[in-house]
C-alpha cells in the first residue's frame, strides 16, 4: 500500500508538466486520497483487522485514486497531452490485477470499475474522436482481459501452493502425533504399563545431571522378585505375568506418593528413582514396599526357603561423593546392595556399603556345585586351635569350611560362603558343618570345645536353634561344648528373629561368639543387643599394632570388651612379637598361623 501510494503521489510531477492548468486540483486530490488511504489502512492494521478488510481498503483506494485524479484531469484545456496521459489509467488495472494479491473476484471488480470509469470519461466527458475511442478502448479492454487472466492464473497457483502447504502442515501434525504415540510406546513396558528400561535410563540421566550440576541428590532402589523362575515353572508364565503386573501396580501407587518414578528394569526386576532426602526416608519407602508385597500374599509354594508367598529383595544406593563419573555406577551399587539382600536370605533390604562382598565371576559355576557339594564329598572341615594365653594350652578349635572343585582346585570360603548364603545352600552346609564338627571333635574328645561359624541367614531361618539342639542330642553332647561364631553385619541384621534364635541357642547351653569384631560399622550395636560369651577381635587390629596409633586402638578395644565382661580372643597371630604383645595386654585367648594352622581332624590329634 505504501509503495502504491508513493508512486501515486510521485505522479504529481507529470501532472504538473502535462496538464499544468488543472495540476493544483489533481495534486491536491492525490494528496488527500493518499493520506486517507494510508490512514484507514494503518488503523485497520493496528486493529489487527482481517485480510479481507485490508484488501477492500486497497481496492477502494485504487478506484478512488483513479476517479479522484480523472475527474479534475479531464477538465484540462490541453486535450492532446491529456489524451496521451490517459494511457496511465491502465496502471490502475494492473495494480488491481497484478500488484496487489487480491482474490480474483475483487481484482476483476476493481479493474472493471477502472475500465468503466475510463469508458464513461471518453464517451461522455472527454472530447475524443472515434479512432481514439476505438484504439484506446481496445487497449483498455485488452489490458483488462490480459491482466485479469494473469490474475486468475496467479490465484490458481496461489491456491495450489496454499493447499500444498496446508496438506504439508497436516502431514507434519499427523507424523508428530504418531511420533508421540510411538515414543510413548517405546517408553512403556508392554506387560505392566509402567515405564520401561529405556525411559528409566533417560530419567536416570536427568537425575544424574541435576546431581552433577546442582547437587540434587537422588537414590536408586532395585527390587527383584524372589525365586521368580521357580514361580514361573510352577504356576506357568501367564500367572507369572499376572504376578508382575500386580506387583508393578502396587509399586506405582507407593512410589508416586513419594515423588519417584518406577520402571521395569528387566525380567522380574523393578527400579525406582526418586529424590533423596535422607537414608531413613528411602529405607522407609523400601520397607513399605517390601511389606506391602509380602502382604499381597501371592502364593509361592515352590520356594526353597520357609516362606510361601511372593516377596521381593531390595537394594538401595544413594548419590555420594564417590559416586564416580557415570550414572551406571550408582545403578551398579544398587545392584550390589540387591545382591547382598539376596545373600542375606532375600525378602529384605540392603543399602549399598562399599565394604560389602561383590559377586564373584565364579558364582555362576559355584551355584550347582554347592547344592551337591555334600553328596559329592567336595566340602570338608579343617580345625584351627585356639589357645589360652595364661597357660598356653589349646582349649578349643575353630572349624573352617573348605571346598574343592571336582578337579581338586580349592575355593576360598570368602568366595563360596557368600554364594552359599545367596542361594540358601548355606542352610544345609551349615547344619552339616555343625554335625561334622561335633562328630570329629567333641564325640572323639579331641578338644573340649569346638566353634563353628554361622551366617545370619542361618540365624534367621526358622527352626535353626531346634536343629542345633537335635544334633547335640543325636551326638549325646552338652550344648556348652559348642560355640557358634557370628560375624557382625549391618544394624539391620539384628532383627527380632535373629535375637530370638540366639536366645534359644543360649537356652540349650550353646555359647555365642562375636567374630571379626571391629571389621564393620555395627560391631557396637551387636555388642549392645546380644550377650556374647567371647568377642574375637578382627586380625587387622593386631596387624596394625606396628605403629603407636594402631596399638592404642587395640588397647582401647580390649578395654572396651573387658569392661563388658566378655572373653577376649585375638585372631591372626602370625609372629612371636605379636604373641608377646598380646600377653602384655592380658588377652584371654589367641589364634593364628604362628600358633597353629588349620588342619584336618586327624592331623589335629597328631599335633
Ligand atoms: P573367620 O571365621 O574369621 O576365620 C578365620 C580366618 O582367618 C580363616 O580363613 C583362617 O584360615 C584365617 N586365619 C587364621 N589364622 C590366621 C593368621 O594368623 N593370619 C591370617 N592372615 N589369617 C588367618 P578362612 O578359612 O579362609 O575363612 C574365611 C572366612 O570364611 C571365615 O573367617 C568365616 O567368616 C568364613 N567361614 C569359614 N568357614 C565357615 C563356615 O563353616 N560357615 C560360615 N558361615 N562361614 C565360614
Ligand atoms: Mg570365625
Ligand atoms: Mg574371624
Amino acid at each position: 500500500m505504501w509503495i502504491a501510494v508513493a508512486v501515486y503521489v510521485a505522479f504529481a510531477a507529470p501532472d504538473q508538466w502535462l496538464i499544468p492548468d488543472v495540476a493544483p486540483a489533481t495534486i491536491a486530490s492525490r494528496l488527500i486520497i493518499a493520506a486517507l488511504a494510508l490512514f484507514s489502512f494503518e488503523i485497520l492494521r493496528m486493529a489487527n483487522a482481517k485480510t479481507v478488510w485490508l484488501d477492500l481498503t486497497c481496492a477502494s483506494a485504487l478506484v478512488v485514486g483513479y476517479i479522484g485524479w480523472l475527474c479534475p484531469a479531464i477538465g484540462t484545456k490541453d486535450a492532446t497531452a491529456m489524451s496521451y496521459y490517459m494511457v496511465f489509467g491502465a496502471i490502475f488495472m494492473m495494480g488491481a490485477n497484478l500488484f496487489f494479491s487480491f482474490p480474483f473476484r475483487l481484482s476483476v471488480v476493481t479493474s472493471g470499475i477502472v475500465l468503466c470509469a475510463f469508458f464513461i470519461s471518453i464517451f461522455r466527458f472527454f472530447p475524443s474522436n472515434q479512432a481514439y475511442q476505438i484504439a484506446f478502448g481496445m487497449f483498455y479492454v485488452s489490458c483488462f482481459i490480459f491482466t485479469s487472466f494473469v490474475n486468475w492464473r496467479l490465484n490458481v497457483e496461489r491456491r495450489k501452493v496454499m493447499l500444498n502447504a496446508a496438506e504439508a502442515r497436516y502431514r507434519h501434525w499427523e507424523a508428530a502425533e504418531r511420533g508421540k504415540e510411538l515414543l510413548e510406546l517405546s517408553h512403556t513396558d508392554y506387560l505392566t504399563g509402567i515405564d520401561n528400561r529405556r525411559a528409566l535410563d533417560r530419567r536416570l540421566d536427568e537425575c544424574w545431571n541435576a546431581w552433577k550440576n546442582e547437587r540434587r541428590d537422588f537414590c536408586v532402589i532395585l527390587l527383584d522378585v524372589d525365586f521368580f523362575k521357580r514361580f514361573n515353572d510352577r504356576y506357568g508364565h501367564q500367572e507369572g505375568d499376572r504376578c508382575l503386573t500386580v506387583i508393578a501396580n502396587t509399586l506405582r501407587t507407593l512410589v508416586e506418593q513419594s515423588n519417584g518414578v518406577i520402571g521395569r528394569y528387566g525380567g522380574e526386576e523393578f527400579i525406582v528413582v526418586m529424590p533423596f532426602e535422607s537414608p531413613e526416608i528411602a529405607m522407609n519407602l523400601a520397607e513399605r514396599i517390601r511389606k506391602k508385597i509380602e502382604h499381597l500374599a501371592i502364593g509361592h509354594e515352590e520356594r526353597p526357603d520357609d516362606t510361601s508367598v511372593v516377596t521381593v529383595s531390595v537394594g538401595i544406593a544413594f548419590t555420594r561423593e564417590q559416586s564416580g563419573e557415570k550414572v551406571e555406577r550408582i545403578v551398579r551399587e544398587a545392584d550390589l546392595a540387591l545382591y547382598n539382600a539376596k545373600a542375606n536370605g532375600r525378602n529384605c533390604i540392603r543399602a549399598f556399603d562399599p565394604l560389602l562382598p561383590r559377586p564373584d565371576d565364579n558364582a555362576g559355576k559355584l551355584v550347582p556345585l554347592l547344592a551337591a557339594a555334600i553328596d559329592r564329598n567336595l566340602v570338608s572341615l579343617v580345625y584351627q586351635p585356639i589357645f589360652d594365653v595364661v597357660n598356653g594350652k589349646a582349649r578349643a578349635v575353630e572349624a573352617l569350611m573348605r571346598l574343592r572343585l571336582p578337579d581338586g582346585t580349592a575355593v576360598s570360603p570368602k568366595v563360596f560362603i557368600p554364594v552359599a548364603e545367596r542361594t540358601g545352600a548355606i542352610l544345609e552346609l551349615g547344619r552339616w558343618a555343625i554335625k561334622t564338627a561335633c562328630r570329629d571333635i567333641l564325640m572323639t574328645d579331641r578338644m573340649a570345645t569346638v566353634s563353628v561359624n554361622v551366617s545370619p541367614v542361618q540365624l534367621r531361618s526358622p527352626g535353626f536353634a531346634a536343629s542345633v539342639g537335635d544334633i547335640l542330642k543325636e551326638c549325646g553332647i552338652s550344648g556348652s561344648r559348642l560355640a557358634l561364631e557370628v560375624t557382625e553385619g549391618l544394624d539391620l541384621d539384628i532383627q527380632a528373629e535373629v535375637l530370638k534364635c540366639i536366645a534359644d541357642l543360649r537356652t540349650i547351653g550353646v555359647e555365642m561368639w562375636l567374630d571379626d569384631f571391629g571389621s564393620g560399622f555395627a560391631g557396637l550395636s551387636w555388642l549392645r543387643a546380644i550377650e556374647f560369651h567371647t568377642v574375637k577381635v578382627d586380625r587387622t587390629f593386631l596387624h596394625d599394632c606396628s605403629n603407636q596409633r594402631g596399638l592404642t586402638m587395640l588397647q582401647d578395644m580390649v578395654s572396651l570388651i573387658r569392661n563388658r565382661g566378655n572373653t577376649i580372643l585375638v585372631e591372626g597371630v602370625e609372629t612371636a612379637a605379636q604373641m608377646s604383645l598380646l600377653k602384655d595386654l592380658r588377652i584371654d585367648r589367641v589364634q593364628g598361623f604362628h600358633l597353629g594352622m588349620p588342619v584336618s581332624a586327624e592331623l589335629l590329634s597328631a599335633a
